[in-house]
């Protein structure tokens, strides 16, 4: 027999998508940790709070009642309807339970979107830093993601005129994420409004990823692109519980859009998922529904966290950041790093800063290559303080001449 090289059969689709950069580093933190290695992983976007025990029992009795067949594809109306006025409350958008489509995470909610609009040569403005998956979930659409990159020098917002100059006939969508994975930063209504105007009177449609909007410290407020009336047809608002209430196995994400996008969602989902868990569902209404003072203790200890890590990364030479307003992410620049050699390792990209911290000081980074973003780092501060004080006290030393 030939020995042939079956996976060369891939399709070109899968081939052109690249893995996910944070979940490999993820493994490999754990792979260390498993042999016994005592590795400080600040590289995952998961929160370390368990889910409320409410929500627990809430899965608990649907599962005793029996709740554990099949739901409507979009999901079931008690949760939609509880998520139209989660909207309301919290964000002061007015959607219908019809207007939502609850999905598989926040993940497959924002595919069954981009896959709903976008077509081969469609082009798609994603500023950078992104989250590492909406380039590939554009390129799984076969569109083109139209990269638009910022520095911490503007505190990594795309300006008007940026926007501006990335369109051409084919942009069909933009992509904005606020606050951020990976630099926490967030848009003000002004700046949301500005880049609106620039759009508004075009057929472009707008990705609003808000998964982080429970978690903001204060500085800034959220202001979904939704709530401007002009765009209030052509706006996906995305988002999910993985991370407002520490759910990110439950798998539950949705969109709110037009219903025109939904039911063309919800075609998609019908044939590839169907929906997420009956068990998950009522898991997530119950939190939606419930006491949200569990979400504020999670936000004052994620900004206690923010603040002590920021303080300490701030006083180390050669590392500098931006307060990030929301999220749990610090996005720091390591240029002033590069070309700079520590305990003999010579550093030239971030990529380098990454493997250096996590071979030889047991920190777990994710380098902002990742993110589209050479020369800056992204650390997640959903971990313990006293594993931050211990990467905080292992990155002085690392960084130390
Ligand atoms: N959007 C952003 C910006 C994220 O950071 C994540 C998860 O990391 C998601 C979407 C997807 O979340 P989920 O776990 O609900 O699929």
């Amino acid at each position: 027999m030939i020995n042939l090289d079956l996976s060369q059969f891939l399709s070109s689709r899968v081939k052109r998508v690249q893995e996910s950069q944070t979940l490999q580093i993820t493994t490999r933190a754990n792979k260390m940790k498993a042999e016994g290695k005592d590795v400080v992983s600040l590289s995952a976007g998961e929160p370390d709070f368990p889910t409320p025990e409410f929500v627990c029992n809430a899965a608990i009795e649907a599962i005793q009642k029996g709740f554990t067949k099949y739901t409507s594809v979009t999901g079931i109306p008690e949760l939609r309807k509880v998520i139209a006025e989660k909207l309301k409350r919290d964000n002061q958008l007015e959607f219908l339970p019809e207007e939502i489509c609850v999905g598989v995470g926040g993940k497959q909610a924002i595919m069954n979107a981009i896959l709903a609009l976008i077509d081969e040569g469609d082009e798609v403005i994603i500023p950078a830093p992104y989250w590492v998956s909406f380039p590939e979930m554009v390129k799984i659409a076969d569109g083109t993601p139209v990269i638009v990159s910022t520095t911490i020098e503007q505190n990594f917002k795309i300006t008007p005129e940026q926007l501006a100059q990335a369109i051409t006939p084919r942009t069909k969508m933009l992509i904005l994420n606020s606050p951020s994975n990976p630099t926490g930063v967030m848009y003000s209504e002004a700046e949301i409004r500005a880049l609106m105007e620039v759009i508004e009177s075009k057929d472009i449609f707008v990705m609003s990823d808000e998964m982080y909007e429970q978690l903001t410290y204060g500085e800034v407020e959220h202001f979904s692109p939704a709530r401007i009336e002009s765009m209030r047809e052509k706006v996906i608002v995305s988002n999910a519980l993985s991370k407002s209430h520490s759910m990110t196995g439950w798998r539950v994400g949705y969109i709110a859009a037009p219903k025109w996008i939904i039911d063309a969602a919800a075609k998609l989902q019908s044939q590839m998922s169907s929906h997420t868990s009956s068990i998950s569902q009522k898991a997530a209404a119950a939190a939606l529904m419930g006491n949200q003072s569990v979400v504020k203790a999670m936000r004052d200890e994620f900004k206690k966290r923010r603040d002590f890590l920021y303080r300490e990364l701030s006083a180390i030479n050669g590392i500098r950041l931006n307060l990030p307003e929301g999220a749990f992410y610090l996005f720091p620049s390591v240029q002033g790093l590069l070309g700079k050699t520590f305990h003999g390792v010579t550093l030239n990209t971030s990529i380098d800063v990454a493997e250096y911290l996590l071979n030889k000081h047991w920190v777990a980074t994710v380098p902002g290559d990742a993110f589209g973003a050479e020369g800056y780092l992204r650390l997640s501060y959903a971990s313990s303080m006293v594993e931050l004080e211990k990467a905080a006290e292992r990155m002085r030393v690392a960084f130390h001449n």
